[in-house]
């Protein structure tokens, strides 16, 4: 180690991802904690375009759910990105904190919205995520969430039809891409929300796919088989075939019965097959799910008075639902 990288000392691991390995550290001066993600450099390739990307992408990204790139330290054989410290990853958080995974409802809420803001500054700002997995989101002590490696990340300036096939991680990824779509745009990191969304609520992944084909087959048997009737052109993809096994669409409800009926709403507006029908985060934040954390004012929301008695009252029959399963369950 060179004298600038020890102006941290290492501390303990806190992950391995793809490309790099993250330990907790801390300013020498200061005392600050950071996350210090350390890339060995090949001598032969010399910095990995991931590297670059995110370096690069990141500087500009300064919104407060998107985590903090501090300082890079590029030493003969390694490139530390110094980032803010976070707590925990979002899927080490839900199975720390949830209910066999699940997260309680309103903890729901706050992190989705917050997850839709930062998505929704990347767009602003030309920025794909394109690898949005609970694994990226980071979670701190106050309870903030902010999108984390951005190693996949690229502008969308033009051109954004040329990007690979490989893009997000197969559990996330938009059934446009894995149709072999190059065209995709900011509704692919949308598509990843909505089954970041159905995660939180029910611990489980939504579509945990083994390989390309069976992941679309997942989706499938929750969404329904597409057609050229129900998304125009989609026989001229090129993973497209005619002889897929035919699904109906399934009552989301049933897969996650803790919803309530307008956060059900939302996740269905995020989770279109088609991507051109699929919301955009700025609308997404605009969902009446939302309202009780966009409209703090206990006045406004007496305002919205007949949407809180019917959301009241599904709450109602939800825990009298939850509470007669908890009875079963203890006396099965
Ligand atoms: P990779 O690109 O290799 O996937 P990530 O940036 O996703 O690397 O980091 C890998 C893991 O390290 C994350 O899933 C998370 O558990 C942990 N991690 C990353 N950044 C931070 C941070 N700022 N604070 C705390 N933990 C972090
Ligand atoms: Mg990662």
């Amino acid at each position: 180690m060179t004298g600038s990288s020890s102006q941290f000392q290492q501390l303990e691991k806190l992950g391995e991802g793809t490309y790099a390995t993250v330990y907790k550290g801390r300013n020498r001066t200061t005392g600050t904690l950071v996350a210090l993600k350390e890339i060995n450099l090949d001598s032969e390739e010399g910095t990995p375009s991931t590297a670059i990307r995110e370096i690069s992408l990141m500087k500009e990204l300064d919104n407060e759910n998107i985590v903090t790139l501090y300082d890079v330290i590029h030493t003969e054989n390694k490139l530390t990105l110094v980032f803010e410290f976070m707590d925990k990853d979002l899927k080490k958080y839900m199975e720390t904190h949830g209910n066999q995974g699940a997260l309680d409802i309103k903890l729901v809420k706050s992190f989705m919205f917050q997850l839709l803001k930062g998505i929704m500054f990347c767009h602003d700002n030309r920025v794909l995520h394109r690898d949005l997995k609970p694994q990226n989101l980071l979670i701190n002590a106050k309870g903030e969430l902010k999108l984390g490696d951005f190693g996949l990340a690229r502008a969308f300036g033009i051109p954004f039809n040329t990007f690979s096939n490989e893009v997000v991680t197969l559990w996330y990824r938009a059934p446009d891409v894995l149709l072999g779509s190059k065209s995709y745009t900011t509704s692919i990191d949308i598509w990843s929300a909505g089954c970041i969304f159905a995660e939180m609520c029910t611990g489980k992944p939504l579509f945990p796919g083994t390989a390309n084909d069976d992941q679309l087959i997942k989706i499938f048997r929750l969404m329904g088989t597409p057609n050229e009737r129900t998304w125009p052109g989609i026989s001229q993809f090129p993973n497209f075939k005619n002889n897929w096994q035919i699904f109906i669409p399934q009552d989301l409800r049933n897969m996650i019965p803790n919803l309530d009926s307008m956060g059900l709403n939302l996740l269905t507006s995020l989770l279109q097959m088609r991507p051109d029908a699929r919301i955009t985060a700025r609308q997404a934040l605009q969902h009446p799910w939302f309202h009780e954390i966009s409209n703090p004012n206990p006045l406004l929301q007496h305002l919205s008075d007949p949407y809180q008695q019917q959301q009241q009252q599904q709450q109602h029959h939800h825990q009298q639902q939850q509470q007669q399963q908890q009875h079963q369950q203890l006396y099965q």
